[in-house]
């Protein structure tokens, strides 16, 4: 415990190299950059190196320079753990293996045998066979819930929740939660709010402002951005939420190694660029689907047609990177088209800077049961399409000869 405590200390604030420049009135873009770093002592070096070490020699008995074994704390993780809190806006956070790592130690952290939870119905599919698969079988109850419906959430915080789960934009079906109302009735049920904010990002959404206790991500996605890791964060500005979760993650074990650490650090530097970029030509992609004779349906929060625009004007400052959409011949159509794309990818990721195209029921939704999966609107020929930062006019040429088939 000792040595969380110390480690706590070091990640707690928004040090910087230059104590007499204070960071904390910067814009995104600069945070991105600078929020985080302290140069290294011995070298002066720009980047934060990887400090690719076990253990840390001690000066004496129960003297150490702040980290003791890095199972507990590395300085190139703490470095950007100190990033992404500042670009969350809150003030700590810890970095795990992965986004799943993440979401079971704030479950190993937070609940116990007889606890529920509610989860938005749409949401990750691994975050469901999670919930589903191992922790029902410890006694944790996790109750899907339709988060986008005022009532059904009020009605499912009647009975006692640990706290509420929601992913929005929601993965892959792109229905939103409105973040300031959950927050309102997990609240007023003695609830905490967890957001999955992997989606968005703090450069397109940023729940802490709109009442969140805890934001998750994996930064796999939009944070690291280049396809090159795993990894995943729990960020927050609630210290004793904060050391909960430190002393988990050193007790199972998942923290993040330090070389996927030091990646993330140079991909996060470009999110509020990369984000902008991602959603210009999401956009246009989206218009150009919408027009096409062969789309039968077009999901994307920055067009009109969107069911939920209001919500999506007020909530995030733009439409995001993803889209999802069906084509016409339902399933066999769909998956014709996602075998006939040349450069956009059939991969199992998201956030990346190549667009990659995915069909959800067969394979980031499959262990989502097939009542649930209808339930939140995934269908059997759903598409789903991270746009990337390439031309968005040869995106668009591949698409069109995709339909064509
Ligand atoms: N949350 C969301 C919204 C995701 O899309 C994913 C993965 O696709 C995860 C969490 C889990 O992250 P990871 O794959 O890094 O374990």
């Amino acid at each position: 415990m000792a040595t969380i405590q110390k480690e706590l200390v070091k990640t707690s604030s928004f040090e910087t190299s230059d104590s007499s420049f204070d960071l904390s009135s910067c814009s995104l873009e600069t945070l991105a950059l600078h929020a985080g770093f302290i140069p290294d002592p011995a070298t002066g070096a720009m980047l934060t190196p990887i400090y690719q070490t076990t253990t840390y020699r001690q000066e004496a008995v129960g003297k150490d320079k702040g980290f003791t074994y890095s199972r507990s704390g590395n300085p190139t993780v703490s470095a950007l753990e100190r990033r992404l809190a500042a670009l969350e806006g809150a003030k700590v956070a810890t970095c795990y293996a992965t986004g799943l790592a993440a979401t079971t130690a704030l479950c190993l952290a937070l609940l116990r045998a007889g606890d529920r939870v509610i989860v938005s119905q749409a949401v990750y599919g691994g975050t469901v066979r999670l919930f589903r698969e191992v922790l029902a079988s410890f006694g944790v109850e996790a109750e899907f819930v339709d988060t986008a419906d005022e009532q059904a959430l009020a009605t499912a915080l009647v009975e006692p929740a640990r706290f509420v789960f929601v992913e929005t934009p929601a993965n892959p079906t792109l229905k939103l939660t409105d973040i300031a109302l959950a927050a309102k009735l997990a609240k007023s049920a003695g609830a905490l709010l967890v957001v999955d904010n992997t989606l968005h990002t703090p450069a397109l959404q940023r729940p802490f402002e709109l009442g969140a206790d805890i934001v998750l991500h994996s930064t796999t996605k939009f944070i690291e951005g280049h396809n090159a890791t795993v990894g995943g964060v729990l960020i927050t500005s609630d210290a004793k939420l904060h050391e909960r979760l430190a002393f988990t993650r050193n007790a199972i074990g998942a923290i993040q190694s330090p070389f996927p650490a030091f990646l993330t650090l140079q991909g996060v530097k470009t999110l509020p660029l990369r984000m902008a970029q991602h959603s210009a030509n999401a956009l246009r992609v989206a218009r150009f689907l919408q027009g096409h004779p062969r789309v039968t349906k077009i999901i994307y929060p920055g067009l009109e047609s969107f069911p939920q625009f209001e919500l999506a004007q007020r909530q995030q400052t733009s439409g995001g990177a993803l889209l999802a959409f069906e084509v016409e011949g339902g399933v066999e159509a769909g998956i014709r088209l996602m075998n006939s794309v040349r450069l956009c990818a059939l991969a199992e990721n998201l956030g990346a800077a190549e667009t990659i195209i995915t069909h959800p029921a067969s394979m980031t939704h499959a262990d989502v049961p097939n009542e649930q999966r209808t339930a939140a609107g995934i269908t059997d020929g759903l598409v789903r399409l991270s746009v990337g930062l390439e031309n968005p006019d040869d995106i668009i040429a591949d698409l069109e000869q995709a339909l064509s088939h």
